[in-house]
């Protein structure tokens, strides 16, 4: 996976649960240990939606012992909050997260993780998943009707009347606009020959 820019600094003092060792496996190539856990981060931001602040986000993975490095495998579960971008009202859902990341000693590119000697921190690595997969503009849920244009009723929870006055004025215009069908068959374009 590729690392989300601007990292935001950890400013949670709990944020050492997420600091993991890994004296035992490290020693012992093709080794494992599963990790299961809740913890804290700041900063789980984008510009329309974010991860509750004080949340806890469940982290289950398994650390593997391969040549060069440990390999995180696993899951981060989490929610997000944020304001639909259609309705305007609170948007808000669970992300499950897929991490499969490289940690060396030496990191030499973008895609690896720094490791430590005896501790492993997986901060780094949940942060930039779930910024990666925060929503920038949410919906409260994929069938969301939205807010009538002309009465700014919330179409998900009143039927108001524009939609129905508004449709034999506009009928002619949504054919010319490809909005009907009908009779569409028989535009056939004009060629050059
Ligand atoms: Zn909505
Ligand atoms: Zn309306």
């Amino acid at each position: 996976m590729r690392k989300a820019t601007g990292r935001a600094p950890r400013t949670h003092d709990d944020a050492a649960e997420f600091s993991v060792s890994i004296a035992q496996i490290a020693k012992a190539p093709g080794s494992r240990r599963h990790i299961h856990f809740f913890g804290e981060l700041d900063g789980l931001e984008v510009s329309g939606s974010r991860v509750p602040v004080g949340d806890q986000i469940e982290v289950d993975v398994v650390l593997e012992s391969v040549s060069g490095g440990i390999l995180v495998t696993g899951t981060v579960k989490t929610r997000y909050e944020g304001i639909c971008r259609r309705c305007l009202e609170p948007a808000g859902h669970e992300l499950l997260l897929h991490l499969q990341e490289l940690c060396t000693e030496n990191p030499t590119d973008e895609e690896t993780y720094p490791l430590g000697h005896d501790l492993l921190d997986l901060a780094p690595m949940v942060h930039d998943a779930c910024i990666l997969s925060l929503p920038l503009a949410p919906l409260c849920d994929e069938g969301c009707q939205g807010i009538c244009s002309v009465c700014g009723a919330n179409r998900n929870f009143e039927q108001c009347r524009c939609e129905v006055e508004r449709d034999p004025r506009w009928s002619a215009l949504n054919l010319l606009y490809g909005g009907g069908t009908t009779g569409r068959e028989d535009d056939t374009p004009v060629t050059n020959e």
